[in-house]
């Protein structure tokens, strides 16, 4: 078991969007290959038919693309152990369901829905198990020719899993420990349904688990109940020795309150819980997505990989690399991580403060474009290494730096109230004045003239500023002064400052 290479699997549904706890299942297992050097498996557990939903398998490859999680194996790579859609391997799953028949370890059930519904409404928590079982109408109970009968027939059938009362099952979880429950308490899974020729979850799942080599199944804890029933399916295959090891991830919680996280509070609270945005096929609903909200991948990576696991340090900002090197599933925790969204947006903003303002740029740029303004990128890259500090998202950048690239046609009433003083227009031309008769209009040389002039005439430097930004930018925001007008160039600088006396005075 301990020298088998390790391989794990992220095996979704695709059953809607890619919720963003199964972000988290699919990075812990990322993380967990690599750091063991060893592989990652895509598998999509499509053998419910009556759930699937067009374009979510799609949905769920262009999600990990976007975070960057690369898988080795799987739908859309390719690997050794394919096909890689359960939908897709119904003559495989056949075999195994034959094998426990043949060794008793399952059997035909042909109960009908209404004689099922029937049977529980007569009998108060009902359950097809080892002290039921004989109560109905399955192989068990039935003549052997009967059976023959009903099957050559093309009667509908299931054949479920015959599970021996009375046996305590350990489930050794690598972050829960052993967990013990006794057999009894299990009905006798269906695993397979004529009707539509597939496994169920349980069966399809555990023989592509044994088929894939897979060594360690990480999941969400949501799994852990169907664990035992997997411990004694692996057992009756015959597959016990290579049996996996569990690790179930602790839930996602409400941000506020008690519970697990759900799209409700999503709504409510205005974050998303998809990654990418995703337009519902049957309603038409469009819900949010953390790439269309402007979350780098990154950061994204960042926050999820520490809800629910942590190195035992005080470090929060790791690269993938750092993520790789420093994880450990033995540090996951087992009780639930609330989903502090707030700390996502924090995170975001470090990424920002992170990244190179030339990689931001060409962002924001897109965004000036969008508004009308075409500026070269040397000065779009400036902007953002002077404003980037005050935002979480690069979208935030506009309404606080369209000043840099649109000069005011009004001037906000109230600051105009507060920072526009009686002698404001006559200081503002003699700062016009001065600031015209610079030859050289760097950021220094404007800054050291200026100081020394107020000095000179013993001015409240205060003042002074509030007044000079009002006349460039409207209002007011922004960052450093001598940052603006050096930005602006003197031409500008001089144009706004007039126009901003004559409107003012
Ligand atoms: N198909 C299951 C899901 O949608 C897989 C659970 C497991 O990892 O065993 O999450």
């Amino acid at each position: 078991m301990t020298d088998r290479k390790v391989r794990v699997r992220f095996a979704p549904s695709p059953t809607g969007p890619l919720h963003i706890g199964g972000v988290r299942t699919a990075l812990y297992n990322y993380l967990f290959a690599r750091h063991h050097g060893g592989q990652l498996v895509l598998r999509i557990e499509d053998t419910d038919s009556s759930r699937f939903v067009p374009g979510a398998e799609d949905y769920i490859v262009e999600s990990f693309r976007w975070l960057n999680i690369a898988f080795d194996e799987g739908v859309g790579i390719g690997g050794d152990h394919g096909p890689y859609r359960q939908s897709e391997r119904r003559d495989i799953y056949k075999t195994y369901v034959r094998q426990l028949l043949d060794a008793g370890r399952a059997y035909y059930a042909f109960d009908t829905p209404e004689e099922l519904a029937r049977k529980r409404e007569e009998t108060p928590n009902f359950q097809y198990d080892a002290t039921t079982r004989s109560q109905m109408r399955n192989s068990l109970t039935l003549p052997a020719e009967e059976v023959k009968r009903l099957i050559d027939s093309s009667t509908q059938y299931v054949v479920r899993f015959k599970i021996e009362p009375n046996e305590d099952v350990h489930v050794n979880d690598i972050i829960r420990g052993d967990v013990k429950i006794n057999s009894s308490i299990l009905d006798d899974k269906v695993l397979y349904k004529s009707a539509d020729q597939l496994p169920t979850y349980h069966l399809a799942n555990i023989v592509d688990d044994h088929l894939m080599e897979i060594t360690h199944v990480i999941r969400g804890e949501e799994w852990l109940p169907s664990a035992p029933l997997h411990v004694l399916l692996y057992r009756a295959l015959g597959w016990g020795d290579t049996m996996p090891q569990f690790a179930h991830l602790p839930l996602l919680l409400k941000p506020d309150g008690k519970g697990k996280l759900s799209k409700r509070d999503g709504d409510r609270l205005g974050f998303p819980v998809f990654p990418l945005e995703w337009h519902d096929p049957k309603s038409g609903e469009v819900s949010s997505g953390y790439r269309e909200q402007g979350y780098f991948p990154e950061a994204v990576v960042n926050f999820l990989a520490l809800l629910g696991w942590n190195p035992g340090t005080e470090q929060e900002l790791f690269t993938l690399d750092e993520l790789v090197q420093q994880f450990d599933l033995g540090k996951c925790s087992k009780a639930g991580a609330k989903f502090d969204y707030v700390k996502g947006t924090w995170f975001n903003h470090e990424y920002i403060l992170m990244k190179d303002n030339s990689e931001i740029a060409p962002e924001f740029d897109r965004i000036l474009k969008a508004n009308g303004i075409d500026a070269p990128m040397e000065r779009v890259e400036k902007v953002v290494s002077l404003m980037k500090n005050r935002v979480n998202f690069v979208h935030e950048l506009w309404p606080l730096c369209r000043f840099f690239f649109v000069a005011p046609e009004t001037y906000d009433e109230k600051t105009v109230k507060k920072r526009w003083k009686e002698d404001s227009a006559q200081t503002m031309q003699a700062l016009r004045d001065l600031l015209a008769g610079l030859d050289d209009f760097s950021l220094e040389n404007q800054e050291a003239a200026v100081m020394k002039w107020i000095e000179d005439n013993q001015l409240h430097t205060g003042n002074v500023m509030n007044a000079f930004r009002l006349t460039l930018v409207g209002e007011g925001i922004g960052p450093h002064m001598f940052d603006i007008s050096a930005f602006l160039g003197k031409e500008e600088t001089l144009r706004r400052m007039n126009r901003a006396i004559e409107k003012l005075k």
